[in-house]
């Protein structure tokens, strides 16, 4: 069994809603003491290429990585790709597909804003936008702050851009089992994103847990920015009951608005297995 890394398998770069490139990232990752890294951008794999050549240059072992906004129940769920062959044509498919209504949604969006006085919010989103294929909330979000609708991107998600308030604008993402299959069938292991940021009934989430493993489903982020210090003790318990690998990652978007930098939360438990040890072959060395 490899021992407990200090592996960040959780960030975003200007390929999504991240501000700095996968260069500056994996210069930030190793300044950190990151051992192994993996960037996960939202439905785009476009990043990947160079992530892993930041890593080789900074002597960092690398995993493949994205993020795939996922509608189960309802609600929007994340799933992390880890160690997939990033020239695969399914999933390049896949996730074309989950990108394909963004930029729809984005005009509703900036319509829904309008209505409450917000003006040209598509125009100012898209000048935050790195990749024309990926607009998303976030770009939304820089906006608000920069026009000084609101001071910091958190109250834009509690007062815009989310269920019941202005621009909020309902959509539906991939399949639970299309995501996982996508990822699995390029030889990667499918990883439920940040669990407690869901809010689901227990009912529900014994639902996405089931329904995840049926699908073939193998991990779960334990130790994420998005999970309190007792949510850390609560999913590592649920990773045994479900026998999930456990997962790290910081969800780190921007020096100016993440609060979890690369590399700095606790370590896994020591009791679980960790994502890691299931992509022994897909790790690519620091060296
Ligand atoms: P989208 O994929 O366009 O729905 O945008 C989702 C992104 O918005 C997430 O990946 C986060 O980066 C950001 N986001 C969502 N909720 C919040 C929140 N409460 N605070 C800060 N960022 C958020
Ligand atoms: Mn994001
Ligand atoms: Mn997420
Ligand atoms: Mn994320």
């Amino acid at each position: 069994m490899t021992p407990i890394l200090n592996a960040d398998l959780h960030c975003h770069s200007v390929v999504s809603d991240g501000t700095l490139s996968p260069e500056e990232l994996a210069a930030r990752a190793k300044a950190n003491g990151v051992e192994l890294w993996a960037l996960t951008d939202h439905d785009e794999i476009g990043g990947q290429r160079r992530a892993a050549a930041a890593a080789r240059v900074q002597g960092m072992a690398y995993l493949t990585g994205v993020e795939i906004s996922v509608t189960f129940a309802d609600t929007t769920v994340h799933i992390v790709g880890l160690g997939f062959d990033p020239d695969n044509t399914q999933l390049a498919e896949g996730l074309a597909a989950t990108r394909g209504g963004r930029g729809e949604r984005a005009k509703d969006m900036a319509e829904q804003l309008a209505q409450v006085g917000i003006k040209d919010a598509y125009e100012g989103a898209l000048k935050f936008v790195g990749n024309p294929a990926l607009i998303s909330r976030t770009h939304f979000a820089r906006f608000l702050v920069e026009t000084g609708v609101c001071k910091e991107t958190s109250e834009v998600f509690r007062k815009y851009l989310t269920e019941g308030k202005p621009g909020y604008v309902p959509h539906r993402w991939a399949t639970l089992g299309n995501a996982v299959r996508w990822i699995t069938e390029a030889g990667g292991i499918a990883v439920i994103a940040h669990p407690a940021r869901y809010k689901f009934s227990a009912n529900e989430e014994f639902a996405l847990f089931s329904e995840f493993k049926a699908h073939g489903g193998r991990g779960v982020e334990v130790v994420t920015g998005s999970h309190s210090p007792a949510e850390y003790v609560t999913y590592a318990a649920m990773a045994k009951e479900f026998e999930l690998a456990a997962s790290r990652g910081s969800d780190f978007h921007s020096p100016d608005e993440s609060h979890t930098d690369l590399g700095t939360l606790p370590l896994l438990p020591g009791a679980l297995t960790p994502v890691w040890d299931l992509l022994a072959d897909r790790i690519r060395p620091a060296h």
